[in-house]
């Protein structure tokens, strides 16, 4: 692997990080995680005001294909962006839209499905759910028990989601469910669009141990969607989610998230808390080194896409070292400012009580996109060849 970035990547990162100083608000020291915006009237309101900008640069789907929008750029100008945007801890990106659904529709929709939401998706005009989880199906996705019947020219769709992230704000959906309950399970399920003002839609929040309201319940009770919604073939959604799930991420947001908050921590122990102990700043060293190696197994990611590789144990040993780095980060930082450390809206909180949200949000990190126990069999089964 060449660690090298190409002049003109060199330059685009340049451009990046200019924009970003330029654009957000002064003082910005951001939410913990992009997610939050959706928690906050405020946050959401500078969110879709970024988005706007991004998307006036073409920034919200820079790596897709220009006959759908895109700029055409390469994996490795996307991850360059994806890290200036989380160093920045910038809001202002739909995640879902543009790493999941928009790539999904490109290789599974039909032309009528990219002509109504691909675009809307580059000009930051809209936003989307993941409706996946189930309370009885997470790791084990595909025992969903959604289900999707015919009728007409549709389906009627009844069940449960949970940890909708976003849901609240959305203005659509992608929805897996069950579409025939006799087949093996992988190959019952279906992939719908839907759209979330569809009468039978209803969306309770679940609101997280930081206070906030990110998570939704979605209830879908007799909800009719026409048959134009059906990504891909009835019954073969599995693969077209599979595909989905793959396009989340390629695990620079840790490493880059990780770096701006060692920063932030070494910045404040210089000011205020000159005499560190040997340990602790063994510790900070330890921490600092392992962000560079989360750095580099993100870069591998995307430096495989650029080959035009597909990533499957590497993009594990990315998420599954970043998150569980977060988590390493946030007890050290929490050591080293001492009990101070947990308090938030305090004037006495360290770092305006940064840390203590930062330290809460990290517990979850190895969760989403596959929890750290499925990304270690990944990387025991098809990176060491271990027996399943
Ligand atoms: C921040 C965040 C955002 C999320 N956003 C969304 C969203 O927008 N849309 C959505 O649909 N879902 C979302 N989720 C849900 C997420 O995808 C699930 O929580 C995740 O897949 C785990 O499922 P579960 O919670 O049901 O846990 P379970 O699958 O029940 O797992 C429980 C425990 O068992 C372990 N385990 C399970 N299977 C195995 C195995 N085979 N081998 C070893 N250990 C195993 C797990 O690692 C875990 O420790 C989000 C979750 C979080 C935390």
């Amino acid at each position: 692997m060449d660690f090298g970035l190409s002049p003109q990547e060199e330059s685009f990162r340049e451009a990046v990080r200019a924009f970003l100083r330029a654009e957000l608000p002064a003082g910005w020291q951001g939410p913990v995680d992009t997610a939050s915006d959706a928690a906050d009237d405020d946050l959401w309101a500078i969110s879709l005001e970024m988005r706007r900008k991004l998307a006036a640069r073409g920034w919200l789907s820079l790596a897709w294909p220009r006959q759908y929008g895109g700029l055409g750029a390469s994996h490795l100008q996307q991850i360059v962006f994806d890290e200036g945007m989380a160093y920045h801890r910038a809001p202002g990106l739909d995640i879902i839209g543009g790493r999941m659904v928009g790539p999904a529709l490109m290789e599974y929709g039909t032309e009528e499905q990219k002509r109504a939401h691909l675009g809307a998706i580059c000009r930051g005009e809209v936003t989307w759910c993941q409706g996946f989880t189930e309370p009885d199906a997470g790791s084990d996705l595909a025992s969903l028990q959604t289900r999707a019947e015919p009728q007409g020219d549709g389906f009627v769709i009844t069940g449960q989601k949970v940890y909708t992230g976003r849901a609240h704000r959305a203005q659509w959906c992608a929805l897996l469910a069950r579409t025939n309950p006799q087949a093996p399970k992988h190959k019952g399920i279906s992939y719908f669009l839907v759209d979330m003002s569809s009468p039978g839609v209803v969306v309770r929040p679940l609101v997280d141990m930081m206070g906030r309201h990110f998570f939704n319940q979605l209830t879908f009770d007799g909800v009719w969607v026409p048959r134009s919604c059906l990504v891909g073939e009835q019954d073969q959604g599995w693969y077209a989610a599979v595909a989905t799930l793959n396009f989340e991420r390629t695990g620079i947001d840790y490493s880059a998230s990780a770096r701006r908050t060692l920063e932030d921590i070494a910045a404040y122990t210089q000011t205020l808390r000159p005499r560190l102990s040997e340990v602790r700043r063994r510790q900070l060293a330890d921490r600092a080194v392992e962000t560079q190696v989360s750095r580099w197994l993100a870069y591998r990611v995307g430096w495989l896409q650029a080959k035009g590789l597909i990533p499957s144990y590497e993009a594990s040993m990315s998420k599954a070292f970043g998150s569980e780095l977060l988590q390493r980060l946030a007890a050290t930082a929490m050591g080293i400012l001492g009990p101070y450390a947990v308090l938030a809206g305090s004037r006495w909180a360290p770092l305006g009580g940064w840390l203590s949200q930062f330290s809460l949000r990290s517990i979850s990190a190895t969760i989403p996109g596959g929890t750290t126990e499925v990304q270690r069999n990944i990387i025991a089964t098809r990176g060491l060849g271990l027996p399943r």
